[in-house]
């Protein structure tokens, strides 16, 4: 099987059309291969913010995949008459991604997220994925990005996760990639999910496409998030409509 996958571009941004099991067999392939691989996932708050700022739109075009993390982006590959199966969270696939490090004893260094979660994943994770190699564990609010990516070139991780949210994750990413032979993957506030100080929506929530409508009425400042969805879609009706003619 091969691990390209065909891709949906919503506003000049590659998504790849995929399930999450595929998705996940691909990305694994590529760590046992020791191919360098740049996994980025993105919701409608993200690709606006591409397309305002392109230097982050080029980052993102330089990942080697972009999945469709959030509702909008599959409302909007609908529209363009490419619909695609399901999301591919960043959540599922991290920890996806440490139950087979777990299973077959791979490595990994996270890095993101404030001190207290970080202080809390020490004592879960080895409990949870008693095989994995962890090779880093460290917070998000660092000064030097240099010494923590000597620290990771170092380490030589199978895996790289950091949660530092957007954009500061894939630049960090996009910046220092090429210094091991592994995954970077950038997984926002999911290590704040893990280390269970946020808790996602029930499955209720998500199985009706409402989890961002459960996690903005717990957490009122993710309203921004979902104030951009309006623009969002107009903007992707008139992709459609240039594609059309
Ligand atoms: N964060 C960090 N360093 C920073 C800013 C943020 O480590 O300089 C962390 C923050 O603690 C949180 C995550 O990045 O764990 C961002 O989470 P958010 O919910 O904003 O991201 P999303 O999941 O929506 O992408």
């Amino acid at each position: 099987m091969s691990s390209t996958f065909p891709t949906v571009t919503v506003l000049d941004i590659p998504f790849i059309n995929t399930t999450t099991a595929q998705f996940t067999a691909a990305v694994q392939r590529r760590i046992v291969q020791q191919q360098n691989t740049f996994v980025v996932t993105a919701n409608p708050e993200i690709v606006m913010y591409a397309h305002d700022h392109p230097d982050y739109r080029d980052v993102l075009q330089s990942a080697d995949y972009v999945t469709p993390d959030g509702i909008g982006i599959l409302n909007g590959a609908q529209i363009l008459g490419d619909p695609l199966p399901e999301r591919i969270t960043g959540f599922d696939t991290l920890q996806a991604l440490l139950q087979w490090g777990s299973d077959q004893h791979r490595s990994a260094y996270l890095v993101g997220a404030k001190p207290e979660v970080i202080a809390r994943l020490k004592t879960i994770l080895p409990q949870r994925y008693p095989g994995l190699n962890i090779v880093g564990l460290r917070d998000g609010y660092f000064q030097d990005a240099q010494a923590v990516a000597d620290d990771i070139a170092a380490q030589a991780p199978d895996m790289v996760f950091a949660a530092l949210g957007f954009p500061k994750q894939e630049q960090f990413i996009a910046t220092y990639r090429h210094t091991t032979h592994g995954l970077w993957m950038g997984v926002g506030g999911s290590f704040d999910v893990l280390a269970g100080t946020v808790a996602r929506a029930p499955e209720f929530w998500q199985k009706h496409h409402l989890e961002w409508f459960y996690r903005t009425v717990k957490e009122p400042k993710r309203l921004k998030r979902i104030a951009v969805i309006p623009h969002y879609l107009r903007l992707v009706k008139q992709q459609a409509k240039r594609q059309r003619s």
